[in-house]
């Protein structure tokens, strides 16, 4: 027994899901991943984990994973050796720039790859190539409350940590199924709960776990979160229950705000959402009442048409209340993947250079020209949704795709595998042959976070690192490396021998990154940005006021017009979101054994109402169509939804998949899919 002890290895790591950012110790013995061991100075999760962190390994060593290089030839993937790859991916990327122009190429990066990873692919479209068209599926997420917290306190990230959640007085989450999205994050709530009677109310169409933890459950009608909000904000100014020495020190344009909420009476709060006035007057109260209040949000906010104005809400209601500078307090958009904050920190975006500098901006681009010596474009790329359309006007001719199942996840699959269909040349990199990967005409093999080193940053701005705890498989490389010697096949010099020294340049170049170094990341050390120059991080992110000209916030007036287009027709709705289980669209989890035997197929949630309206009976089959496309699967019956809404898990990619069913429809300032606005008619194929 000593011996076989012997062999084991204990590698640091963080997990490779979602945003909480729950670091562990993998034990591992040859490529056996024994266990994952979580320890008291994990920041985020201490000794904590769920079913994902602790069972979702065994995807690594799946037998799917791609080992070598493949190109399309005469229609068939055929393996080739690396060198063959990269010159063939070089020489295309060349001659479709030479012909089309920068702006003909697109690049999507990966929130499951590192930071550093980022930051190449966005320097590698930006330096090599010339175009701003870079982005990440923060788009398919939380860029609106990326954008409404721009607008209102300057900086897109959470206001505090994890741990100022579990400290506020009450709780409001708004469209976050907290407990299946972020089951750590979930538990120090309920632990708050225990501990010291915190207060915890849920704004949700779904009554999901934490609904019925709840202090107080809302379902106001899909899409409406902005009315209440605007209302209560507008009940509080009345009643002068405002904070005003907060506003007045730390917070501009009251007056045009106050103004912009003449309409949002509880009279018409009440008509559009569907909550009693009455309620909501008594949550006006219990909200002021409160000394700290955190707000954490989610897809149920921000894929709808007007997602960032919804979030904009939100801040401007922490604002008129005093909830921002103090522990306890702030916005919280929790993040869904591992890396999506990072992802676009790092500038895998198509108007910011990283640590959110604009493209546009003179003093910060000269920055990077003077580093990279190249002439950067200007004007802002085109983000994922303005690719997907470029493709089809002939714009676009060439995307590269880096960890991500577009063809999945975006919305619209038909349209979107319809786009794939009419590119010159289209690379993927992944570690699975996905659905998306099957439109490529090249596919570079990537290693998952165990086979390579880097940093991740979770939902409360924490910069992490991982450490290798395996060798890659068969000739799959980092991510990095891959994209450097793209580069480098192009004609660069980029001679990275390890991601320390990206992240260094890095933070040579962007501000918010100024202190960030790996020696200050060693173990389960970590920082959260922005970190200045002499290493001191900001776990508070709004300390000595916000980062505009004269210090200030600013409350930003906002409108409201129900954009669903409603037909009799389409008479049911659609509502969608992850299973504790499974991740994204499954590539991962659904090849871990482990979790696939507990929910080893898509179901469609049906209220019981329904179900007896239309006589249909637990595992039944019904046909759901939208104006996009239509889905098939398999009936369960549950009172978690009511009425006409219907509940899809998103982990399918087969044919129960969420997006043959929604359309082009986006947020109107950030271009996220509308992804929680679908209506559907419904027909019953077995009634079992
Ligand atoms: Fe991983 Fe999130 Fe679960 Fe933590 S809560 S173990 S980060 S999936």
């Amino acid at each position: 027994a000593a011996m076989r002890e012997e062999r084991i290895e204990k590698t640091k790591t963080v997990c490779t899901y979602c945003g909480v950012g729950c670091t562990f110790d993998v034990w591992t013995k040859d490529r056996k991943i024994l266990k994952v061991e979580p320890q008291k100075d994990s920041p985020a999760n201490g000794i904590s984990s769920c079913i994902k962190g602790k069972f979702g390994w065994d995807y690594v060593n799946s037998e799917e994973r791609i080992t070598k290089p493949l190109i399309r030839k005469d229609g068939h993937f055929t393996e080739v050796e690396w060198d063959e790859a990269l010159a063939y991916v070089a020489k295309r990327f060349d001659e479709i720039k030479a012909e089309h122009g920068p702006d003909a190429l697109g690049f999507i990066s990966s929130s499951k790859a590192t930071n550093e990873e980022s930051y190449l692919m966005q320097k590698l479209a930006r330096q090599v190539i010339g175009t701003n068209n870079i982005d990440n599926c923060s788009r398919y997420c939380q860029a609106p409350a990326t954008k409404g917290l721009f607008r209102t306190v300057g900086h897109g990230g959470d206001s505090g940590s994890i741990d100022d959640i579990a400290e506020a007085e009450l709780v409001i989450t708004i469209g976050s199924n907290t407990a299946e999205s972020h089951p750590v994050l979930a538990s120090r709530i309920k632990r708050s709960q225990k501990l010291f009677g915190q207060k915890l109310f849920v704004f949700d169409l779904r009554k999901h776990e934490m609904a019925q933890r709840a202090d107080r459950f809302l379902q106001p009608k899909s899409g409406t979160d902005l009315v209440w909000l605007q209302a209560i904000s507008k009940y509080i100014i009345d009643q002068g229950w405002e904070k005003r020495e907060f506003i007045t020190k730390w917070v501009n344009d009251f007056a045009a705000y106050k103004e912009s909420l003449a309409k949002f009476t509880m009279d018409y709060a009440e008509k559009l959402t569907g909550i009693p006035q009455k309620t909501l007057k008594e949550i006006a109260k219990e909200i002021v009442a409160a000394d700290k209040l955190a707000i954490c949000w989610a897809m149920g906010v921000t894929q709808h048409q007007l997602g960032s104005d919804t979030s904009t809400a939100i801040s401007n209601l922490l604002l008129i209340t005093g909830n921002y500078m103090r522990n306890g307090t702030g916005a919280y958009p929790l993040r869904g993947h591992n890396n999506v904050q990072g992802c676009s920190d790092f500038g895998s975006m198509p108007d910011f250079l990283p640590g959110y500098e604009k493209v546009s901006d003179d003093a910060a681009r000269n920055r990077y020209k003077k580093a990279w010596k190249k002439e950067l474009p200007t004007d802002p790329g085109k983000d994922n949704h303005e690719m997907m359309h470029a493709i089809h006007d002939g714009e676009l001719r060439s995307l590269y795709v880096l960890g991500e199942d577009t063809g999945v996840v975006d919305s619209n699959i038909n349209y979107v595998t319809a786009a794939f269909e009419k590119l010159d040349f289209f690379v993927v990199q992944d570690l699975f042959l996905t659905k998306t990967a099957e439109y490529a005409d090249v596919i570079l093999p990537a290693v998952p976070s165990l086979e390579k080193e880097g940093t991740f940053t979770n939902t409360e701005r924490r910069i992490q690192r991982l450490y290798q705890a395996l060798d890659p498989v068969g000739e799959s490389k980092a991510d990095w490396k891959i994209i450097m010697e793209i580069a480098n096949e192009m004609g660069y010099d980029w001679n990275y021998l390890h991601p320390s020294e990206i992240m260094a340049e890095s933070a040579s170049l962007a501000p918010l990154f100024a202190g960030v170094k790996y020696e200050l990341l060693t173990n389960y050390n970590s920082l959260q940005w922005p970190v200045a120059a002499d290493g001191t991080d900001s776990p508070l992110l709004y300390v000595d006021g916000f980062p505009f000209a004269d210090n200030k916030a600013k409350l930003y007036p906002l409108d409201f017009e129900l954009p669903y287009d409603t037909s009799e027709e389409y008479d049911l709705h659609v509502n969608n979101g992850r299973l504790l289980e499974h991740f994204h669209e499954g590539n991962m989890t659904y090849k871990s054994p482990g979790i696939s035997r507990k929910t080893p197929q898509a179901f469609i949630e049906v209220s019981p109402e329904l179900a007896d309206e239309r006589g249909i009976q637990e595992g039944a089959e019904i046909r759901l169509t939208s104006k996009a496309g239509y889905v098939t699967g398999i009936v369960h019956i549950t009172d978690r939804v009511s009425g006409k809404e219907l509940y899809l898990p998103l982990n399918d990619n087969g044919k129960t998949a969420v997006n043959y069913l929604t359309d082009n429809r986006v947020d109107k300032d950030s271009n996220t899919p509308a992804y929680k606005e679908i209506a559907v008619k419904m027909e019953v194929l077995k009634k079992k």
